[in-house]
């Protein structure tokens, strides 16, 4: 369970977070010099009583940090995206889930026995030929963290949440993604009451694929609009 590039990325984000280096974390284009709006300077105040706690309980020998770290890879790399990619890949392969799924997100994410969301709805919108959705939390973080684990640190920094908004195409571009002028963009801002997810399009050449190997191809990237399915 436990992977050692992950814990060592988690240990230096948190480190950095305690000192305001957020922007080292980015993607290259979107740091701090490329624009002149304001940057988040302090870390949140919820990310510094995270790392006070989880000092305190480190040092008073109440809590293994190897235990932490195997839980947090979890999230972010085993449950979180399989569980998202297991929705895409019935929703491909499955044209009455699909319609579900697209109608009702939270039913047919809970249909398929994944926790709920808390709450919160989730909306699943539909990549096609001629429309690219895109999610962004441009108020903090929201997520919906039971498809897709905890979120990457891009997608909490300031310069995505900004610039998801002002200029999708070059965000899009610095992740290696380019839409093509006469595809619309449309821009999801998640709130505390509503999480989307991204339905990608099936790649060609998959049609003989089961469900469980189409799920194998469904990135984390590609349901939250920044990738697209890849064929193998
Ligand atoms: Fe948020």
């Amino acid at each position: 369970m436990m992977d050692g590039a992950g814990s060592v990325d988690r240990r230096r984000f948190i480190k950095g977070a305690a000192t305001g280096a957020l922007a080292s974390a980015v993607p290259g284009a979107m740091r701090a010099q490329d624009h002149n709006h304001e940057h988040q300077a302090v870390p949140s105040d919820p990310a510094l009583r995270t790392k006070a706690l989880e000092s305190l309980l480190v040092e008073k020998g109440l809590v293994d940090p190897a235990a932490l770290d195997a839980l947090v890879d979890a999230f972010e790399n085993k449950i979180g995206p399989r569980n998202g990619a297991r929705v895409v890949a019935r929703a491909w392969s499955d044209t009455a889930y699909k319609k579900r799924l697209l109608e009702d997100g939270g039913a047919a994410v809970e249909e398929m026995g994944f926790p709920g969301m808390h709450g919160e709805h989730v909306v699943v919108v539909e990549n096609t030929a001629k429309v690219h959705n895109l999610v962004v939390c441009t108020l903090c973080s929201c997520y919906p963290w039971p498809l897709l684990g905890l979120p990457p640190v891009w997608y909490k920094s300031a310069p995505y949440r900004s610039r998801a908004v002002i200029d999708p195409r070059g965000v899009l571009r610095e992740f290696g993604l380019d839409v093509a002028d006469d595809v619309e963009i449309r821009i999801w801002d998640s709130t505390a009451e509503i999480r989307y997810l991204v339905l990608p399009e099936r790649p060609a050449g998959t049609e003989k694929m089961s469900q469980e190997e189409l799920a194998g191809l469904v990135t984390r990237d590609s349901m939250v609009g920044v990738g697209k399915v890849k064929a193998a």
